[in-house]
């Protein structure tokens, strides 16, 4: 997957992308993230980016040429991309569009937004808007950085351990289990006795109950669109009970 991301400040994402899974993910060739500073598409003694509002109002707006400018330079090769405006107004990211992207798609670029906002005539140039959540940040960076990460991890190769992400939080709609390691007491706290029991069916029917109770507990919305078998209705009936 290869990633071009247009910013303001790349140190941002340096940091982050040198780190880790996205850092071996580089290494490997799974993952490219190529960062590209926006000033250096803009003209002028002073290569402003910014300008204030038509209308007025407050703070300052993303003006449209660097952008373009930054766009033209990059479809030159004539590979297709697919353009991601990061915005508070975009499609909420979720583990669904992370797997879209990271079976679909091999070529991004991410725009990140900073100021008030960007020139609505820049939309042209944006195949999908995506939000990272309902609150507002002070620019795309982070946000950029939330979708590279979440779709690069489930690039194959890229964990160490592929049965990992099966289990995470939303690949079955659900929250993740607990997780426990070792002291097997730790303050007065013990490891739940199932686990070190050896018998895997009882391992299994435990984190399946533990994720139900989870999921109920703090996102009972999603128990709602998940396929559930006649054992989890069971199970669901019982820690309604509780
Ligand atoms: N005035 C804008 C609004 O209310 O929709 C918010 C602008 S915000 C301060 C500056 C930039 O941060 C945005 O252009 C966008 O790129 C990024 N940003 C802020 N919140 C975001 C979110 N929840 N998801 C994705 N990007 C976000």
């Amino acid at each position: 997957m290869k990633c071009d991301v247009l910013t303001l400040f790349p140190d941002i994402l340096t940091a982050y992308l040198n780190e880790s899974i996205l850092k071996r993910a580089c290494e490997k060739d799974l993952l490219e993230v190529t960062l590209y500073n926006i000033r250096d598409f803009a003209s002028g003694p002073h290569r402003t980016v910014d300008d204030y509002p038509y209308g007025g109002g407050a703070g300052m707006v993303f003006k449209p040429e660097p952008i373009f400018g930054a766009l033209d330079f990059l479809k030159g090769d004539g590979e297709p991309r697919k353009v991601v405006l990061l915005s508070p107004q975009g499609k909420p990211f979720s583990q669904a569009i992370a797997e879209a992207y990271s079976r679909e798609e091999k070529r991004f670029v991410f725009i990140c937004g900073r100021y008030e906002g960007l020139d609505e005539r820049i939309k042209v140039l944006v195949d999908e808007e995506v939000s990272i959540g309902d609150y507002v940040i002070t620019g795309g960076e982070l946000a950029a950085l939330v979708i590279i990460d979440a779709v690069a991890r489930l690039l194959p190769g890229a964990l160490g351990d592929e049965k990992s992400i099966e289990d995470e939080s939303f690949s079955w709609g659900l929250l993740d289990y607990p997780h426990y390691t070792r002291p097997r007491e730790f303050r007065g706290m013990q490891v739940p006795d199932v686990l070190v029991s050896g018998n895997h069916k009882e391992i299994g029917l435990w984190r399946r109950r533990e994720s139900l109770r989870k999921t109920l507990k703090v996102r009972p919305d999603l128990i709602e669109k998940v396929e559930l078998t006649e054992q989890d209705k069971k199970i669901l009936s019982e820690l309604k009970e509780e």
